[in-house]
């Protein structure tokens, strides 16, 4: 699978070399493959725009290369810019950008004028997407006797009436009330699905993200993430809402369902869907046989409990002679990195089961009711509820053995209840973190 749209190593920088320079985007490197639905996301000013705009051809500040279906958008001349815009790419503006002194229909026909089609033509094909959006009725109207989301369905009409492949929106919804921005969202994932359109979608609002297929997140002008709730081509992946969320759901899941396991057991049964996770977030572009192997391998670094950053670099920028995948050194360094974010995340998980297992089997020595009520005491909390009071038993306890950290041991009593913590306020659970350090140090200096 070829991608329908590629961007290698773009910087957009403004004013260069002046005292004012702008460095809005910075070595942004993407593949867009047919009929995904692909979201730019970030805060604003973050650079999601000018990279919509670089891909559509409409930006000249441009260091890198952009290939539009394989066509280096350098290299366009002046026809084939024209081309681009009236046949490849359909533009969806927040600001709709529909004419006030046309109606309706003449809107969504303007794109057409300058194409060979005849008027009749024209004409019925401007209905039929009117029709198809909802909005027939209001074809002899002007834009401004139309509420804001019937204006942005003719505005998404107008984008489609040359029928491009690619349909590029900028905020499509910013402006509209949340019920006509679902209903054009809705329409868009339409779009997407029936008539295969690719959908490039710029939006600073995260209720949208499950829309997309990738999300790309942008900050400070560069792709900081990537999320892939589902793959188009192929390889399957989970629904996920992410990585992080969506293991220790499952964890959750599976801890509820096989109770008679040991965490450890529970870890066993999770790797192989952890590593697909992890693969899952880096596998765009690559053959179901390189995944495969990486899956294969971060299996086995999950299982040995070793990670070794540099390994997973080598065997990912090695040639397959040594075994490796034979990525580009920069990609190879980058999944290598997420890599150790993600394992990271999981021992942190762990952790999670071990407390679980504790709370099975609480302690009730001395030593750790008395630490309990000094804390408590010093911080002036009175806490009744008898799990709690256990939880911090175990976190306690914990610290105590050395089983975890003073990190960890904050995060325990700070977590929510309902998430397995004491729930008590950050700082106080802060303050005693450090309090319980200093009786350690006090007890066994
Ligand atoms: P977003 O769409 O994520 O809100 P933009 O892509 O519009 O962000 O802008 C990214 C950065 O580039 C911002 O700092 C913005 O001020 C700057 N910028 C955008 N367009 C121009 C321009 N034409 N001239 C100078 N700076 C610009
Ligand atoms: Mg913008």
């Amino acid at each position: 699978m070829q991608p329908i749209i590629k961007v290698e190593h773009l910087d957009v920088i403004y004013f260069l070399g002046k005292s004012n320079e702008v460095r809005a985007l910075s070595d942004i490197n993407i593949e867009i493959y047919p009929e995904e639905f692909i979201i730019f996301f970030g805060p604003s000013g973050c650079g999601k725009s000018t990279l919509l705009y670089s891909i559509a051809g409409l930006e000249t500040n441009i260091h890198g290369n952009i290939f539009i279906e394989d066509k280096n958008l350098a290299l366009f001349d002046k026809k084939e810019t024209l081309q681009l815009h009236r046949k490849t790419i359909g533009m969806i503006f927040q600001a709709f950008h529909l004419i006030p002194t046309l109606t309706v229909q003449k809107n969504v026909v303007l794109p057409q004028i300058l194409t060979n089609a005849n008027k009749k033509e024209r004409t019925a094909k401007a209905l039929e997407l009117l029709e198809y959006f909802g909005v027939k009725a209001q074809a002899h109207k002007l834009p401004a006797e139309l509420s804001g989301g019937q204006q942005q369905r003719v505005a998404i009409a107008r984008s489609l009436i040359n029928d491009p492949s690619i349909l590029m929106a900028d905020e499509p919804v910013g402006n509209l009330d949340s019920k006509s921005a679902q209903d054009v969202m809705d329409l868009l994932k339409n779009l997407n699905e029936k008539q295969k359109k690719t959908i490039i979608l710029v939006t600073h609002n995260p209720a949208f993200l499950s829309y997309a297929h990738r999300v790309f997140y942008i900050k400070d002008g560069k792709i900081v993430e990537t999320r892939v709730n589902s793959n188009v081509h192929g390889v399957s992946v989970p629904q996920a809402e992410s990585v992080k969320h969506t293991i220790s759901r499952d964890i959750e899941l599976l801890i509820n369902t096989f109770s008679s396991l040991s965490p450890n057991q529970i870890g066993n049964l999770l790797i192989p869907f952890k590593a697909k996770q992890i693969v899952s977030e880096a596998l765009i572009g690559m053959t179901t046989e390189e995944v495969e192997k990486i899956e294969k391998k971060v299996e086995n670094l999950l299982l040995t409990g070793i990670y070794d950053n540099e390994s997973t670099f080598e065997f990912l920028d090695q040639g397959p002679d040594k075994g490796g995948v034979d990525m580009d050194k920069r990609t190879a360094r980058k999944i290598a990195d997420k890599i150790k974010d993600i394992v990271g995340e999981i021992k942190t998980l762990e952790a999670e089961e071990n407390k679980v297992k504790m709370r099975i089997s609480p302690d009730s020595g001395g030593e750790v009711m008395q630490v309990r009520h000094y804390l408590l005491d010093e911080f002036d909390i009175e806490i009744k509820n008898f799990i709690t009071l256990e939880i911090i038993n175990q976190a306690i306890k914990d610290r105590l053995t050395n089983v975890i950290d003073r990190d960890v041991f904050r995060k325990r009593l700070s977590l929510p209840v309902k998430r397995g913590g004491a729930g008590l306020n950050k700082r106080t659970a802060k303050k005693m973190a450090k309090r319980l350090e200093l009786l350690i140090l006090g007890k066994y200096k």
